[in-house]
């Protein structure tokens, strides 16, 4: 049987990135729908760090299964660094991208173009079955936060973070060229020795 990494989150476009950039690893995923037994585990860190390690510690050790915690969010330096930790509830409530959309492009309004930069981060933990933290890894994405939406794909942040190079915003571009040049994918592409490791080598 293939080894079972479950992804800390019930979040059905999450889980499909993470799952894709994952692939050709031979590891079965779960994620926490499928236990229902886990709590939504409070995201209350000062840091993308350390809510990942708390994330992957405390499902890890309620599931006893290894389990991959990971968080993410967008960091302007404009706005010291807002939304930050912050990003899934920037507006307020959680996951509501319409409105946190709304309030980063008011927030943005009064500054000059130059300084719209902005980049995204994600930071993963990997916990074994026990809860214990085994690696920890972070990935960066650079672009630009453009004055109004443009394309409809990813989620969150994309119809507004451009990336210089190809014109276009992660709404725009293909999934597949996302998940090239992602937070997301960085981080877990520098996970891979780690997963071989620790998981792969178990039933080779
Ligand atoms: P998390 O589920 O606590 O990691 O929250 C991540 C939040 O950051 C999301 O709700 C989005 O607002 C934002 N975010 C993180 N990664 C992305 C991405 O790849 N695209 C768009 N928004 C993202």
């Amino acid at each position: 049987m293939p080894p079972l990494l479950v992804l800390g989150t019930r979040n059905r476009k999450k889980r499909q990135e993470i799952v894709e950039i994952l692939s050709g690893l031979g590891l079965e995923f779960g994620d926490l729908t499928e236990f229902p037994q886990a709590q939504e585990v409070e995201e209350d860190g000062d840091t993308f760090e350390a809510n990942a390690r708390k994330k992957a510690a405390e499902t890890a050790k309620a599931i006893g299964q290894w389990v991959l915690g990971e968080d993410s969010g967008l960091v302007v330096p404009g706005l010291n660094g807002r939304p930050g930790v912050y990003s899934a509830r920037y507006a307020g409530k959680q996951g509501d991208d319409e409105a946190n959309n709304n309030r980063l492009l008011a927030e943005l309004k009064p500054l000059p173009d130059d300084r719209r930069a902005a980049y995204y981060v994600c930071t993963a933990a990997l916990a074994d079955p026990t809860g214990e933290v085994k690696a920890v890894v972070e990935g960066r994405c650079h672009g630009t936060i453009i004055a109004e939406r443009r394309g409809t794909g990813g989620f969150g942040y994309d119809p507004l973070f451009l990336i210089p190079e190809f014109h276009q915003t992660f709404g725009e571009l293909s999934a597949r060229v996302k998940h090239a040049l992602s937070h997301r994918a960085r981080a877990l592409e520098r996970l891979r020795p780690a997963l071989r490791q620790l998981l792969c080598a178990q039933v080779s």
